[in-house]
């Protein structure tokens, strides 16, 4: 077995305690910290700052874990790109780019798969495989930065180019954050450390099913970091089919959790409501979701529906859409329809990965850059 350290899953307390063991002075850390998060560093070599006999232990003794793309896809109109990587243990998960309204976002996965068992979804339809570490996390986000070949850091930098890289990142890929807490955790620590990546904790929203006390210990954390909740549906009874979880974390206490999230955060909530035709896009379930929501101060993001092998269900028509979001926001509920992007591409959740099962070893067809 490789015993290196990956030193990706290492959060700058854990760096610091690593490099006093080795007995290198504590700047050390914070030097190697800004190769791997600002400078985007992929080998010791690169470390120029750094002391050869150090970077010569480096390369002995630990690893900068480097994901490697099996598939990389660009949308039509070149704003959207998909990348299946696939990780040590040959399992894969996706990461899409997005590039609009002068932001780069980066989307990406938390878990191997998705144990919550959503049947609209294609990660669910394809059952859970194992968590992801926060190293694992982090790369996705540091492979997309390189591809933009800028170097990262928070805007005020000194010397750091006025074109910023990544602009956003949001947890909304593969897995759910919050059943994987603590890595995902890590992982927004080190994407907003102002010695590194230096994201700003507004720039990053993680979007849950519902977990309930995982609602709860992200109202406590220090970082301002944004908070979507996946609804789809107005009541118990339609939501215990489409977001089966809901059995365990009903809507009444979900929406009491938001209630407090927002009593200690002071920060607006968005809900996500992907429109399924004949199955939740009736003007009576808007209605009953402006109830829900009452008090609250919400944004629903409306999504029509992104059509899975895997399922029957399909999405609202263009009409209709527009209907359901009048109808919230005649009831003073703000709502946004959220356009396909990268649909050519199968940007949706998991399903690249169900396209590319069995997937050979080389690449497969598509736009590369
Ligand atoms: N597990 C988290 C994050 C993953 S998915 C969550 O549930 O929030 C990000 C969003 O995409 C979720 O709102 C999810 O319900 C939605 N989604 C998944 N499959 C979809 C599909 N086929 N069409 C539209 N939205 C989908």
């Amino acid at each position: 077995m490789d015993a290196r350290i990956r030193l990706l899953d290492l959060s700058y307390s854990q760096l610091t305690e690593l490099f006093a063991q080795w007995a290198e002075p504590a700047f050390r850390a914070q030097q190697l910290w800004t190769w791997l998060y600002r400078d985007l560093a992929t080998n010791f070599a690169q470390m120029t700052n750094l002391p050869q006999a150090l970077r010569t232990r480096l390369a002995n003794e630990a690893v900068i874990d480097l994901i490697q793309p099996i598939v990389e896809l660009t949308s039509a109109d070149g704003y959207t790109q998909k990348f299946l990587f696939r990780l040590r243990d040959r399992q894969t998960v996706e990461t899409v780019l997005m590039g609009y309204h002068r932001r780069r976002t980066v989307c990406i996965s938390t878990q191997v798969g998705c144990a919550m068992d959503c049947p609209f979804c294609a990660t669910g339809q394809a059952g859970f495989a194992r968590n992801m570490t926060s190293g694992e996390i982090v790369s996705q986000v540091l492979f997309a930065a390189r591809r933009l070949r800028v170097r990262q850091g928070p805007a005020h930098t000194p010397g750091s180019p006025s074109e910023r890289g990544i602009t956003n990142v949001v947890f909304m890929g593969m897995g759910e954050p919050f059943v994987n807490y603590q890595p995902t955790w890590q992982a927004v620590e080190k994407l907003t450390d102002p010695r590194g990546f230096g994201l700003g904790a507004r720039h990053v929203t993680i979007s849950t099913v519902g977990i309930i006390p995982g609602i709860e210990k992200f109202a406590q954390e220090h970082l301002q970091v944004n908070l979507a909740v996946s609804l789809h549906a107005p009541n118990d009874e339609l939501r215990n089919r489409l977001v089966p979880i809901n059995r365990r974390f009903p809507l009444g206490q979900l929406m009491d959790a938001c209630r407090q999230y927002q009593r200690l955060t002071h920060r607006r909530i968005t809900f996500e409501y992907a429109l399924m035709s004949g199955v939740n896009d009736a003007v009576e379930h808007a209605l009953e979701l402006a109830q829900l929501l009452r008090g609250l101060t919400a944004h629903v993001n409306l999504i029509p529906l992104n059509p899975t092998a895997g399922s029957p269900l399909r999405p609202t028509t263009r009409a209709q859409v527009r209907a359901f979001r009048e109808a919230l926001e005649r009831q003073g509920i703000p709502a946004t329809v959220r356009i396909g992007r990268g649909l050519d591409i199968n940007a949706g959740c998991g399903q690249l990965r169900e396209v590319n099962a069995g997937a050979p070893e080389a690449l497969l067809p598509g736009a590369f850059l």
